[in-house]
């Protein structure tokens, strides 16, 4: 009989040991934990990805649908407001 964990020949205490000793099952037993826990966080990561990647495409469709023309019209500074949206006592302070 071989231990699953470390493949040294072994002596079986009992019928279904498949370890050669204590250490090696908790070993073994650490080790699917450990594996557990890494397929878990890859169908995160995977999942995140995914969601990153649609996200990089919707902002790369509204890139190609956007021509810079709103950029060039409007230049650096920022939109005016419209004329009628302030109040005429503000008007008066900014005429003066
Ligand atoms: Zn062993």
């Amino acid at each position: 009989m071989r231990c699953e964990e470390c493949g040294k020949g072994f002596e079986p205490k009992h019928p279904r040991g498949r370890f050669c000793s204590g250490r090696c099952r908790a070993g073994a037993w650490q080790k699917r934990r450990e594996e557990a826990a890494r397929a878990r966080a890859e169908r995160i990561l995977t999942a995140l990805l995914a969601q990153i990647e649609a996200a990089i495409e919707e902002a790369r469709a509204r890139l190609a649908g956007w021509d810079g023309a709103s950029m060039r019209t409007a230049g650096p500074q920022t939109p005016q407001m419209p004329r009628t949206a302030s109040p005429p006592a503000a008007q008066r302070l900014v005429r003066k």
